[in-house]
């Protein structure tokens, strides 16, 4: 059946990857963005799609539009960017949560959130499971993300239990691929340009701190199933690949993936950076029959393609 469908922050990284495989199953995709983060430049190719639409809109604003579903995503999403503007970095989070579940109210429509790992912080518990509540700082530099995303997650319940409202909470771990911002400092897109321009490698901190990274496509199909999935199961549900790896050891890869001629530096850990994070995905395994299908090498080949395109 085809579907009316909203994805904000459409325009970014994520979202552009969404837009694609539901434009391609035939619904009728609604994009929005404020192209703070993202560009016109990851939607061009669907623009003269009859079932493509692009809508230019800040969420902190209510828009009143007649869907079925929204897939909420706006939201900058690597430190740097988050951190620019930290007040509407939570303005975003919570304001944008606010008038997307109002018009999902109006509108009956169902909704899924763009949670994050984050909400765990620096996790005391490894791997983390979906009913460990996190260890966070209210007031630090990241704050403004993990608090804004944690409130967000509290209003999709709140929304539900007191309004009805059909909804989906997903909590995204490090996701990896093209159309990664070449310059917003996470650490893939930062490695792989470093790697590819012979320019030193800026492992922060003395690199082992671990991070579990899922190739996009894995993600895009989890979002997509997770939304299509029984009404009974709302999440909060963890999604990301559960394929451990040290920062230290990713430099090393991206280094012999590309033949590159940098050499390896080291520079301050930024505040509350958290130092372990790996999903369990046994929720999803057994709920969504979902798994990561890429392995990390794979994804970096290919993602490592995508940037050998723009440097
Ligand atoms: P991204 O920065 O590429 O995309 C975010 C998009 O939201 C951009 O196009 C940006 O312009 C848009 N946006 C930001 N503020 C907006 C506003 N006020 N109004 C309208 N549009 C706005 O990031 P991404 O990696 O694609 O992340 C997408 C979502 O997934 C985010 O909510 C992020 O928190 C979540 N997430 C991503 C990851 C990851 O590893 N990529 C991990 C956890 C959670
Ligand atoms: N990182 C790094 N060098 C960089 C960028 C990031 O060593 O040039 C580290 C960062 O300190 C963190 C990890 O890589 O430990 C992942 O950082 P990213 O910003 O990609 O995501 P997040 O910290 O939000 O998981």
């Amino acid at each position: 059946m085809q579907k009316r469908i909203l994805i904000t922050g459409g325009a970014g990284f994520l979202g552009s990857h969404l837009c694609d495989r539901l434009v391609a199953e035939g619904h009728e995709v609604l994009c929005l963005d404020n192209f703070f983060t993202g560009g016109k430049v990851n939607i061009t190719h669907l623009l003269g799609r009859p079932n493509f639409e692009l809508i230019r809109h800040d969420l902190v604003q209510p828009i009143f539009l007649e869907v079925d579903e929204i897939y909420n995503l706006a939201c900058p999403a690597s430190p740097i960017h988050y951190q620019y503007n930290p007040v509407k970095t939570v303005k975003t989070n919570v304001m944008g949560a606010i008038n997307m579940l109002g018009l999902a109210k109006r509108v009956k429509a169902k909704i899924l959130q763009a949670s994050t790992s984050e909400i765990y912080g620096n996790p005391a518990v490894h791997p983390q499971k979906e009913d460990y509540w996190g260890n966070v700082n209210t007031i630090g530099l990241r704050s403004c993300y993990d608090e804004g995303k944690r409130c967000a997650e509290t209003l999709f319940f709140d929304y539900h239990r007191q309004n009805k409202v059909n909804i989906r909470v997903a909590r995204i771990f490090n996701t990896y691929g093209p159309r990664m911002h070449p310059r917003d400092g996470r650490v893939i897109s930062n490695f792989i340009v470093q790697a590819l321009t012979n320019q030193d490698i800026t492992v922060y901190g003395d690199g082992s701190q671990t991070r579990s990274f899922c190739y996009v496509d894995d993600m895009t199909r989890a979002l997509i199933l997770m939304m299509n999935g029984p009404d009974d199961f709302i999440g909060p549900i963890n999604l990301g690949n559960p394929d451990e790896c040290s920062i230290l050891q990713l430099a090393e890869m991206i280094i012999r993936l590309t033949r590159s001629r940098s050499k390896i530096i080291f520079k301050p850990l930024p505040q509350d950076d958290p130092i372990r994070r790996c999903p369990d995905i046994t929720l999803a395994k057994e709920k969504l029959n979902w798994e990561p299908e890429v392995e990390l090498e794979e994804g970096m080949k290919r993602t490592i393609e995508y940037f050998r395109g723009l440097v």
